[in-house]
């Protein structure tokens, strides 16, 4: 099925790659990844790296994006990053909510909500991670589960905000496990999504919106899963550490 929705594919490096690591990571992608028009690029390296792929990237195809921020703006929140210091190295996403920032900083879809906010208030697009655990698959819970974090953490978004927010449906059980969902399970959460985005929202906005699966993404799994009628993407974890894993699944997208 052709989906007018153009696809977008996210590296989380997570706390992966020194500024220098990060720098050659990305002067080999811009060389494997240079005509690929097809696809949205983004590579979300850690804060300590910002910098030097931000010039790094400049007048290429890959668009650089964050793994966390703040909902302040500034002020005495020691150890936080605002919106407005990642505008300074052109950032023009930042993934919220990951299952990891939910487990071990405890974030919760309220916290996510105002991040959003604020990342929309900078120009900044939020990629909004999503995902049950498998004890909530195995219990049967995934769909209620889904349904309280979208809601919660796109609460208060205007029609046109979320549009142009991200969402990353990523099972946890999945994400760096090795496990990847089955095309029916992804596609199944996808569609669930989508359409409850339709009934927050509306129709429009639930037909524009760009859904990602994350969770064990690689060259030999990304076919299938973006072929998916309601698959608009993925957020990689470990293959986008390696340049040719990452730009094998971008190209095994098109
Ligand atoms: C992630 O951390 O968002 C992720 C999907 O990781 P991995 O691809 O390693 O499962």
């Amino acid at each position: 099925m052709q989906k007018d929705r153009k696809l977008i594919i996210a590296g989380n490096w997570k706390m992966n790659k020194t500024a220098a690591e990060g720098l050659a990571l990305v002067n080999d992608l811009k060389l494997e990844l240079a005509n690929v028009k097809e696809v949205d690029i983004v590579v979300c390296p850690p804060f300590t790296a910002l910098c030097e792929v931000s010039r790094a990237i400049l007048n290429s195809n890959i668009r650089l994006g964050a793994q966390n921020m703040s909902e302040h703006s500034s002020g005495a929140y020691t150890g936080e990053i605002a919106a407005g210091m990642l505008k300074e190295f052109s950032v023009r996403y930042v993934i919220l909510g990951h299952s990891e920032r939910r487990q071990y900083q405890k974030e919760t879809d309220a916290l996510i909500a105002k991040k959003a906010l604020a990342a929309h208030a900078a120009a900044i697009r939020p990629i909004v991670c999503v995902g049950e655990t498998l004890a909530e698959r195995e219990s049967g819970q995934t769909e209620k589960v889904l349904d309280t974090q979208v809601r919660g953490s796109l609460a208060g978004l205007s029609k046109q905000q979320m549009e142009e927010t991200i969402l990353a449906y990523e099972p946890v059980w999945a994400i760096g496990t090795g496990k990847t969902a089955t095309a029916a399970q992804a596609q199944e959460a996808h569609a669930f999504i989508r359409k409850l985005v339709g009934t927050l929202f509306d129709e429009t906005v639930a037909r524009r919106v760009r859904i990602q699966y994350g969770g064990s993404v690689k060259a030999s799994n990304a076919r299938e899963l973006m072929g998916l009628p309601d698959v608009d993407g993925a957020l990689v974890g470990g293959a986008s550490l390696e340049p040719r894993s990452f730009a094998d699944i971008i190209k095994n997208s098109i």
